[in-house]
């Protein structure tokens, strides 16, 4: 009989701290190690979307009490959709193609992972602590931080992200190759959305130019988060035009209100720019032996439909089930590993593949690319754009019926 009592975790973003509390549902106990320290491991650039699919995962967590503080803190995501830069639409969605409220919360970065770290317990999680390498302990597995700390657990999970350390190491290497650059460049940040011109019939919207675009979306109390996107050789800092918020405004200065008025309430905020990466997917095996990977650390993906975080979300919670499940079966523990990683192939790779593309035609930077792109989404039925999206909806989350309750 296979028996885990306890999982190392490595990493402190949404993917660690989701599996920690779901690893503690279920009775087993957890440590997770960040090596950042608490105040910057709780910090993040603008807002994100947790969209439906992984809400229904934190319903189930800690007896839904995560998922209350998310409606209480966040923006609901109602009414949006696709705009060109003149604000005429292209393509709307409601939440009721998916026949629910709304189709998930948005909330600033840093308060999610304030919510996600005040649902575990004191001591879960140990700050300061970069991993290093582990060895095989015999029925378990050792890790062994810069910082000379040990930990021992029957499996360990690297949840540290695009440039995965554990990754790194289960490749035999010192650290991981570059990531795709996707050709596009993103700020980020937020804003308050009084006295602003914002369509009050939609919670986000994204208007699409050539080469670039703006988005923007409700993160509640009245706040809203921004992100905007440029194609651009990889490694700007906007340094030759005076600064983010100049190169917001001279790139966006074309496009109809709400954007110039956006950005002008941006400037009184920090803004955030990054390279978009992703890596090709690994298939269907990420880890070794009692090692295993979630999040970005297995699927960075580009960030186009707003899922990378959700599918780190959804891999937490497959994986903390199986791991129970494990208590009565007869599965070595690498095989059960091998078993949740191999589950989830198949739709991380999709999320990359449609991620990618909806970057592609967002993104489209030729006149005559935009015009058939904005054709095609005026022109399709509703309906049948929502089909794009809609299996993202469909992962229903449940645990097994013999689990114990070990909600704190
Ligand atoms: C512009 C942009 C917008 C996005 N919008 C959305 C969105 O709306 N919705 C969505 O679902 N996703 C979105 N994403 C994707 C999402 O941010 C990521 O998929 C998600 O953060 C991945 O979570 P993670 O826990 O796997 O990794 P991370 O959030 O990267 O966390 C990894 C953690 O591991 C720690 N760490 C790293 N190395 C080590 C080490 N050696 N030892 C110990 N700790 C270590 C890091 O400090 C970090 O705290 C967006 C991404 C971008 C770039």
């Amino acid at each position: 009989m296979t028996s885990i009592s306890k999982v190392i975790i490595i990493g402190g973003g949404i993917g660690g701290l989701t599996l920690a509390r779901a690893c503690l549902d279920v009775g087993i106990a957890v440590e997770l190690y960040e090596k950042r320290g608490l105040d910057a491991m709780l910090s993040g650039p603008g807002g994100i979307f947790i969209q439906r699919n992984a809400l229904r995962v934190y319903k189930l967590l800690q007896s839904g009490q995560i998922y209350q503080r998310f409606y209480h803190s966040g923006g609901l995501i109602l009414k949006g959709g696709f705009f060109d830069r003149q604000g005429k639409p292209l393509y709307i969605n409601a939440p009721q193609f998916i026949g629910e409220d709304d189709l998930g919360v948005c909330l600033l970065r840093p308060e999610l992972q304030q919510i996600l770290f005040e649902a575990l317990p004191e001591g879960t999680v140990r700050t300061g602590a970069a991993f290093e390498k582990f060895e095989d302990a015999g029925n378990g597995v050792r890790v062994f931080f810069s910082d000379g700390r040990t930990a021992e657990g029957d499996i360990s999970v690297g949840a540290d992200g695009l440039y995965s350390k554990v990754r790194a190491t289960l490749n035999g290497r010192e650290r991981l190759e570059e990531p795709v650059y996707s050709g596009t460049c993103c700020w980020r940040g937020y804003f308050d959305g009084s006295g602003l011109p914002l369509d009050s019939q939609y919670s986000w919207a994204e208007f699409w130019g050539q080469g670039n675009r703006f988005g923007y979306f409700d993160v509640g109390g009245g706040r809203f988060a921004f992100y905007a996107f440029n194609n651009t050789p990889a490694g700007g800092n906007d340094g030759a035009l005076g600064g983010s918020l100049n190169a917001l405004r001279s790139l966006f200065k074309g496009y109809a209100d709400p954007v110039p008025a956006i950005i002008e309430a941006i400037a009184r905020e920090k803004i955030y720019r990054d390279d978009i990466v992703d890596r090709p997917p690994l298939g269907t095996q990420w880890g070794q032996g009692r090692v295993t990977l979630i999040g970005d650390a297995a699927h960075p993906v580009q960030p186009n439909l707003g899922q990378g975080g959700c599918m780190a979300v959804e891999d937490s919670f497959e994986l903390a089930k199986l791991l129970c499940t494990s208590q009565a079966g007869g599965d070595t523990v690498p095989s059960l590993l091998r078993q949740f990683e191999a589950s989830r192939a198949q739709r991380v790779t999709r999320v990359f593949n449609s991620s990618r593309q909806i970057g592609k035609l967002g993104q489209a930077d030729t006149a005559l690319g935009c015009f058939l792109r904005n054709g095609i989404y005026k022109l399709t039925p509703a309906r049948l754009a929502d089909l794009q999206f809609k299996w993202l909806f469909d992962y229903q989350p449940q645990w097994n019926q013999t689990r114990t309750n070990h909600s704190a």
